[in-house]
């Protein structure tokens, strides 16, 4: 079985829709790591898109904040405007679907799944010191995790955590692993919709669970259309460049 494993869309229905069309006809199932929404222009278009695509999903810290799970007043400035403008543009369809999210771990499709640390969902995971305690608690041995935006993770074979360096970042369309069977595993696809690892192109993955490898994909997108749309909604300019320097 083939899995899509995605996260971080942040309201992008072009990224989402350009990396949608680059790996079609090669998943059998896809799963979601959160962060449907917040910061992008099109909220309902990527909840609508995403909603019937997956098998899975969990909720991420944005989902939350729009949902009114949790404050916006705990974001800085111009992700609470991008959270505050995203609630008034939800159906009320779509928000209870957010409101609805589960949150992570949960496990599916053999894997597991967290939007940031597997013992707490709005942790970030950026270190080996920070991924050990998920590695040896997640139930499965492959955990897929997002938040970050950064593509990528950690293994773990019983003695020493490593960090899994892609070589992404250097042009290439996609980058293969391939999983030692006797290894623990917390893997990042990055992100679609606001990649923060200085490649701006849309992030996701592909994990091949009967050839255990994991495949890290990136694929252009027209990120100017983006950027109109924001400035058409009025979004707060870092928000804006940043989706053109991928950080
Ligand atoms: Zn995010």
């Amino acid at each position: 079985m083939r899995l899509l494993v995605f996260s971080d869309v942040h309201a992008n229905a072009t990224a989402l829709e350009a990396a949608l069309q680059a790996c079609a006809g090669s998943w059998d199932h896809a799963i979601c790591l959160g962060d449907v929404v917040g910061y992008g222009p099109d909220p309902n278009k990527v909840i609508e898109r995403v909603r019937p695509l997956v098998s899975a999903i969990i909720r991420g810290n944005h989902d939350k904040a729009v949902s009114g799970i949790t404050d916006p007043e705990e974001f800085n400035p111009v992700a609470r405007t991008a959270v505050e403008w995203t609630r008034t543009q939800l159906t009320p369809e779509n928000l209870r679907y957010l409101v609805g999210l589960p949150s992570g771990p949960i496990e599916a499709n053999g894997v597991v799944l967290v939007h940031g640390a597997v013992e707490d969902e709005d942790e970030y995971v950026f270190s080996a010191d920070q991924a050990l305690p998920g590695l040896l608690a997640s139930p499965r041995s492959l955990t897929f995790f997002g938040h970050t935006h950064i593509p990528g993770g950690f293994s773990y074979n019983g003695s020493a955590v490593e960090r899994i360096d892609l070589s992404l970042g250097r042009g290439k369309a996609s980058d293969t692993i391939t999983l030692d069977p006797k290894a623990r595993y917390l893997l990042n696809p990055g992100s679609v919709g606001q990649p923060r690892d200085g490649d701006p192109r849309a992030a996701f993955a592909i994990a091949d669970l009967e050839k255990r490898t994991v495949e890290f994909w990136r694929t252009s997108y027209d990120i100017a259309s983006v950027q109109r749309r924001m400035e058409q909604f009025g979004a707060p300019e870092a928000l804006i460049l940043r989706l053109g320097f991928g950080r």
